[in-house]
């Protein structure tokens, strides 16, 4: 897949998920805006996948923070005058139990999950041409339920509706507009704190019989930036090794 020369920003990609998908934009061409909560992270992230002709920039932000996410879309197109691809993809999944869940718990992730989707994409669309391309990282959680993840759930069932809608406001611009719906991958995020059981059990309800790599979402990530996937727009696509199949 080539996308020499585009440049794309990836929202909480000092680790897991978004690493890869980081790394992977950078090989097919791609020069990358690494963003994440701290500014060591991200640089720590941008010397890992820089090469050749790859131009990198690292940018902190949190995306629930309206100005932090304007300053990291005016710092791209300062960098590079161009703003092609942008991959939501910063995300969290603190498991708390619906009976103790506050209202706290529950506006922090909306705000990360879903408010960061939005405020990214408004100020990029405001830059972005024609053949531009988002991506929005959403999950099996929005097709399925899981317990201890409701306030989880909810965000990426709205990301879903969020990508659906906005896909079909900026087909007029000739925006695409995807998700990915990755299922259980191995990331710092998701695994730290897994024991043995938790994992094994996890991979006995994989079809595929193994957990997921940040690559395989990677990859399909790559393809929806892509010229490839122009005419594929609003969809949800899940990479999950066939979890949600039964
Ligand atoms: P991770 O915790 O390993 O990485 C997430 C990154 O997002 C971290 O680097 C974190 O610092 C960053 N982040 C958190 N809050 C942020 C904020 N407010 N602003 C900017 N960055 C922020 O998690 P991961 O597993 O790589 O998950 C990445 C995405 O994939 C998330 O949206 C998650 O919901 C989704 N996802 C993950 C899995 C999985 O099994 N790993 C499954 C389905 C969906």
């Amino acid at each position: 897949m080539q996308l020499k020369n585009k440049v794309a920003i990836v929202t909480g990609a000092k680790q897991g998920i978004g690493l890869g998908i980081a790394l992977a934009l950078a090989k097919a061409g791609c020069h990358v805006v690494v963003s994440d909560l701290d500014q060591t992270g991200c640089d720590k992230a941008a010397t890992k996948i820089k090469k050749p002709g790859i131009k990198t920039l690292a940018v902190a932000c949190d995306v629930a923070k309206k100005s932090e996410v304007d300053n990291l879309i005016s710092k791209t197109l300062k960098e590079f005058g161009r703003l092609d691809i942008l991959v939501n993809n910063a995300g969290i999944f603190p498991f708390v139990p619906f009976a103790d869940m506050t209202e706290a718990d529950w506006d922090k992730v909306q705000e990360v999950n879903l408010k960061g989707a939005f405020l990214c994409a408004q100020a990029a669309v405001k830059k972005m041409k024609a053949g531009s391309k988002i991506v929005n990282i959403s999950s099996i959680a929005s097709l399925v339920g899981f317990e201890g993840l409701v306030h989880y759930c909810a965000s990426k069932g709205g990301v879903n509706g969020f990508t659906r809608a906005l896909a079909l406001e900026l087909a007029a611009k000739k925006i695409n507009v995807n998700a990915v719906a990755p299922g259980a991958i191995e990331t710092p995020g998701a695994t730290t704190a897994m024991t043995k059981e938790m994992r094994q059990g996890t991979i006995a309800a994989i079809p595929w019989k193994r957990m997921g790599t940040p690559d395989d979402i990677a990859q399909a990530v790559v393809f929806l930036a892509s010229n490839q996937a122009d005419y594929i727009t609003g969809q949800v696509l899940v990479v999950d090794g066939g979890w949600t199949l039964r």
